[in-house]
């Protein structure tokens, strides 16, 4: 019977502690679930999250679209500047083979497409060359002007150390024709000068010599004025023929344009040449002047240039010669001739005396001053049209030209 109670007893102290342990729990886990009721929404929380990060790329890439089409805008607008500039424009690697070449450079270089090219190849020029090497050797920039006579160029190249690789940018100019302006100008300053010393010089030594004698000789002080006279006219005409150039030249001139019938000019400008062409002992004709349109010209100006082609005609023609006017009607435009059977013109300077100053025999003193054709060459082509020599040396010259109807 103790047993029994002592049993009963056990299993009550068991049964107890068991009771006391499952509180416990229950009482954890309500703890827990409090807990986790009172945390936010996590499936809420995470939505919102990736919501503000898709706006957050959505904005960033329209900001790299936006970025993008402003790089593509600035890049083909730097590939049509480098299409269209009249620079070349190179890039080259380390090596020197070419990278990219705008149209111009190929242009530059006559050479058909330069890419894949070596510069070797491509400038076929050693200075230009030992520029890019020395660019290359140093990384500083080098510049290198050369005359190309194979090429009649005139160019200068400028090499860049490209900072990004071991290459180069080559940047290349034609300076053609400023050179040639250049040598222009200084040939005509330097033209001028000799063309004003001679006489200059001449009318010096008239004066010294009348001062140290010739005046009490009246006879040789009236010869000496008259060479003096001589020499005056010619520097006048000199000075009012480059008065008359410069203005033609800097455009400060304009035609005064009439309808006139060409053989009416022949004969007005042959009119005034008949005494020079008399007193010379040549014979001044007219020949062949049929169906002849009448032209808009600048009546004034235009017998201007048949008077010096005739003028030239009778200076250049031995007494006892012939000087032929005649105009012709070809489709479109009248054709003038000025023929004589003088002297005539070498065949590698007929195409030069129109430049001027250009004499063909500097040697022959009073033939003038080298400026009257390239007056008239002036004058022609103001009206639109076009003069040319033909000549064989020592039986004559024909000059021609064109004016349209
Ligand atoms: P210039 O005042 O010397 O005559 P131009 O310009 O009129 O100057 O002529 C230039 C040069 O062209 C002359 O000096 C001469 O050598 C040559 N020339 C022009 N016309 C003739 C011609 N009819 N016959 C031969 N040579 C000519």
């Amino acid at each position: 019977m103790d047993f029994t109670i002592i049993l009963v007893i056990l299993v009550l102290i068991i049964a107890a502690g068991y009771a006391r342990r499952y509180y416990a729990l229950r009482a954890d886990l309500n703890e827990y679930t409090r807990a986790i009721r009172q945390q936010p929404d996590p499936s809420s929380t995470d939505a919102k999250e990736l919501e503000s990060l898709a706006s957050a790329v959505s904005s960033l890439i329209s900001m790299f679209s936006d970025q993008h089409s402003a790089l593509e805008s600035e890049r083909s607008r730097l590939a049509t500047v480098l299409d269209q500039i009249t620079d070349g424009v190179l890039i080259a690697d380390a090596a020197g083979l070419i990278q990219f070449a705008n149209p111009a450079a190929g242009r530059l270089f006559q050479f058909g497409n330069p890419l894949n090219h070596s510069i070797v190849e491509v400038m076929r020029n050693h200075q230009l060359v030992e520029a890019w090497r020395r660019c290359q050797q140093t990384r500083q920039m080098q510049s290198e002007s050369v005359e190309v006579p194979t090429r009649h160029q005139y160019l200068q190249l400028v090499v860049i150390p490209d900072q990004h690789s071991s290459g180069s940018l080559l940047l290349a100019q034609d300076l053609t024709r400023l050179r040639r302006l250049e040598t222009v100008r200084r040939d005509f300053v330097s033209n001028l000068s000799h063309e004003l010393r001679t006489p200059l010089a001449s009318l010096k030594a008239l004066a010294e010599t009348l001062r140290e004698g010739a005046l009490d000789d009246p006879p040789a002080a009236r010869r000496f004025v008259d060479q003096i006279q001589i020499e005056v006219d010619a520097l006048t005409q000199m000075v009012n023929e480059l008065l008359e150039l410069s203005k033609i030249e800097s455009g400060r001139f304009s035609l005064d344009r009439s309808p006139v019938a060409a053989a009416d000019l022949l004969d007005s400008a042959s009119q005034r040449m008949q005494v020079q062409a008399e007193r010379a002992n040549i014979a001044l004709r007219i020949d062949g002047v049929d169906d002849l349109p009448t032209v808009e010209v600048d009546w004034q100006r235009l017998e201007q240039v048949l008077v010096n082609l005739i003028h030239n005609a009778i200076k250049f023609t031995r007494p006892g010669g012939e000087v032929l006017l005649s105009a012709k009607s070809i489709p479109g435009e009248v054709r003038f001739a000025v023929r004589d059977t003088g002297v005539g013109i070498p065949a590698d300077e007929v195409s030069r005396i129109f430049e001027r100053f250009y004499r063909v025999d500097k040697s022959r003193t009073g033939s003038g001053t080298g400026l009257g054709l390239s007056i008239a060459k002036h004058i022609v082509e103001a009206h639109k049209g076009r003069i040319w020599a033909e000549s064989v040396e020592g039986q004559g010259s024909t000059f021609y030209f064109t004016i349209p109807h």
